[in-house]
């Protein structure tokens, strides 16, 4: 039989993060936005809920339930970012380089770096995109040179999510002479080895979360800070990106319930022509179709999740689930805006604020077209094109 169900542990973990993100996250929400300062602080919080261990090795400090417990991770995020979409993005970043440190990496990286992540001491980025090589991420220039006793790493990536606060960075780059996916590796870089440099890239959001470019010249890494298997990165990083883009579905999805949620109160205080806003269908029924439109786009996020985690083919799921529920949670937004009139268009409310912080959704981890054309791709080969 079909359930959604979530087990007790995880109804209970949820009621906790839901009383977090409303009493602790939301207050201070818009004011953390608009700073570029890391939320270090929240960040700890997270950490101590158990939130960053999620599925993670429990020898390091995680739940260890499985690789990436994708459900739960998923829930937490969604939770979480009804309070606060930026800190609540943290599940996922440190999550998705901490499972592939736990999936590949060697020991000592393992033991090295893995507990700062799940105890909230330190973040890490994922490094693909470069000036050159976007969507066509296959078509990267960074370069990993073999030398004695590791690499030599030549390049940049930008539009790097923790470029300026992260400690370290998987970047992946291409042994010289090969093409396309071919010959791509992921390697763990410390952004304190020398001949790494970083820059703040300004973005219309997301602000906290420390967008910029990392440039390495010629940085040597020891051998043990390849993840994975050498030449095998490009195919590792896809898998894991078929999970993250689920999890940031949810993670719009939350901003835009609080939105909508917000919309409903202000509806049914607001008064105008003799009766509260709500009695107008031109205000309830918009209402009414975006809890709808949220609700279809939750349940496509957790159906992606959940064949994750039962070992379903899930890349054209989690394509779907990043495509539409960014631009269904924009929608809502947009109307929550509407709704409250002149106030929805002021900084003195957050909705303004979580409309630019989800924007970045559609682009991140994918454009929305990415996703479409690997559901396409996925379409064609159950026809047998
Ligand atoms: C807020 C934010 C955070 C990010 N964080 C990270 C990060 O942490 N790590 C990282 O590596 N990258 C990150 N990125 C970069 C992101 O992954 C890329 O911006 C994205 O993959 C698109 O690449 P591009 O910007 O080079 O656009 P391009 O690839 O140049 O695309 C430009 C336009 O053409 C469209 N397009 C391209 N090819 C096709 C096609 N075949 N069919 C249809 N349309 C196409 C695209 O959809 C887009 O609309 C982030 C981006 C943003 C905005």
């Amino acid at each position: 039989m079909l359930s959604f169900e979530l087990t007790e542990d995880q109804q209970a973990f949820r009621t906790e993060l839901a009383r977090y993100a409303r009493t602790r996250l939301r207050p201070a929400y818009a004011e953390r936005a608009a700073k570029t300062d890391f939320p270090w602080e929240a960040h700890k919080e997270l950490a101590a809920l158990g939130v960053l261990g999620i599925g993670l090795p429990e020898e390091f400090g995680g739940t260890g339930v499985s690789p990436d417990d994708p459900v739960t991770l998923g829930m937490a995020t969604e939770t979480l970012a009804y309070g606060d979409v930026n800190v609540a993005a943290a599940p996922v970043q440190s999550g998705l380089v901490a499972a592939q440190l736990a999936e590949g990496g060697s020991r000592a990286v393992q033991e090295r770096y893995i507990p700062e992540l799940i105890s909230g001491d330190a973040v890490s980025g994922i490094a693909v995109t470069e000036p050159g090589a976007g969507s066509d991420a296959a078509g990267m220039r960074t370069v990993a040179e073999p030398v004695p006793g590791g690499w030599r790493l030549t390049g940049e990536k930008i539009a790097i999510t923790h470029a300026m606060c992260a400690k370290t960075v998987l970047v992946y780059a291409r042994q010289p002479g090969s093409v396309r996916s071919k010959g791509i590796s992921c390697f763990l870089l410390p952004m304190s080895a020398e001949g790494v440099s970083r820059a703040h890239m300004p973005g219309m959001g997301c602000l906290p979360l420390g967008w910029g470019s990392v440039a390495m010249d010629s940085v040597f890494l020891p051998a043990d800070h390849l993840v994975g298997s050498e030449g095998l990165g490009f195919a590792a990083a896809m898998h894991h990106f078929d999970f993250s883009r689920s999890a940031l579905g949810l993670l719009c999805l939350g901003a835009a319930q609080a939105s909508v949620d917000e919309a409903a109160a202000y509806a049914r205080d607001r008064e105008a022509f003799g009766q509260r806003i709500i009695e107008f269908q031109g205000v309830s029924f918009p209402l009414a179709e975006h809890a709808t439109y949220l609700e279809a786009a939750r349940l496509l996020c957790y159906r992606a999740l959940w064949a994750r985690q039962v070992g379903q083919p899930h890349t054209a799921l989690a394509a779907m689930s990043k495509w539409w529920p960014p631009r269904v949670a924009l929608e809502a937004i947009q109307s929550a805006m509407q709704i409250h009139g002149n106030l929805g268009y002021s900084t003195e409310l957050p909705l303004q604020q979580r409309y630019r912080d989800v924007m970045a959704y559609l682009v991140a981890d994918g454009t929305s077209e990415i996703q479409k054309r690997i559901i396409a791709k996925d379409l064609l080969r159950k026809v047998g094109a």
